[in-house]
């Protein structure tokens, strides 16, 4: 007789499935993208009374006032990365540690930057134990971005903060691409900005959207009340 655990994970992978079909059916058409989120267990980065909400489209708390974003929002920016799997990626704002496990397995390594500690020691160790030996964690101010690791082909911002971090525009390379939410506390532009020069950079935006706050030196000054 089949057990309860493995039973559970047959009906966590059946779920994944849907998502995926409907994540494509919303219009992310990256394969590598899809499959990367299939491949990805999202009910391991959620606390686990809440497990039962890991494959819809929402965004869940993970803690420490801070949430996992929705697996939508999380397949619209990574496919916004363009990635082939050969790029050195920086992400701000690890949280849970899923956005970095997709990014492990679609590009060729990422550092993750996160402010809060207890999230930052939780993610590392599953990241660990989830095998994902090409992400770096490390606790600091992400809107810094990390001088002795730049230049980065990719930069990912999962928190929204008022403007575009000046430091992480030079951490960039010239192709490179940076996306990230940016605007008032109430509601972001996702935007999408390439280096095309050393001292050139286009914007595009890819939508309005809704996230945490962005907290630092070149970011929000304080958390919201
Ligand atoms: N990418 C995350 C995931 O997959 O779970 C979700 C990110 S959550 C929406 C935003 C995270 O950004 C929070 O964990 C927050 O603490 C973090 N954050 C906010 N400001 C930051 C900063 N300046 N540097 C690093 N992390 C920051």
């Amino acid at each position: 007789m089949q057990s309860s655990r493995s039973a559970a994970l047959e009906e966590y992978a059946r779920a994944r499935e849907r998502l995926v079909r409907r994540l494509s059916a919303r219009g992310v058409q990256d394969e590598r993208v899809l499959q990367a989120i299939f491949e990805t267990p999202r009910h391991r980065f959620l606390p686990e009374a809440l497990w039962g909400q890991a494959y819809r489209d929402t965004p869940v708390p993970i803690g420490e006032a801070q949430t996992i974003s929705a697996p939508g929002v999380v397949a619209t920016m990574t496919e916004a990365l363009s990635l082939s799997g050969h790029e050195q990626v920086l992400e701000v704002g690890t949280g849970s540690g899923y956005q970095a496990a997709l990014l492990h397995g679609l590009a060729a390594s990422v550092l993750s930057i996160e402010r809060i500690p207890v999230l930052a020691e939780r993610a590392d160790v599953l990241l660990s134990e989830l095998g994902c030996d090409r992400v770096e964690v490390r606790v600091g101010d992400g809107t810094q971005g990390a001088a002795d690791r730049a230049p980065f082909d990719r930069i990912l911002v999962t928190a929204g903060g008022p403007e575009l971090p000046l430091p992480l525009l030079s951490q960039l390379t010239v192709g490179g691409l940076l996306v990230g939410p940016f605007g008032d506390r109430g509601g972001q532009e996702l935007m999408r900005i390439q280096r095309a020069g050393p001292k050139k950079f286009t914007r595009e935006v890819l939508g309005a959207c809704r996230f945490v706050d962005l907290i630092g030196e070149a970011g929000w000054s304080a958390p919201s009340l």
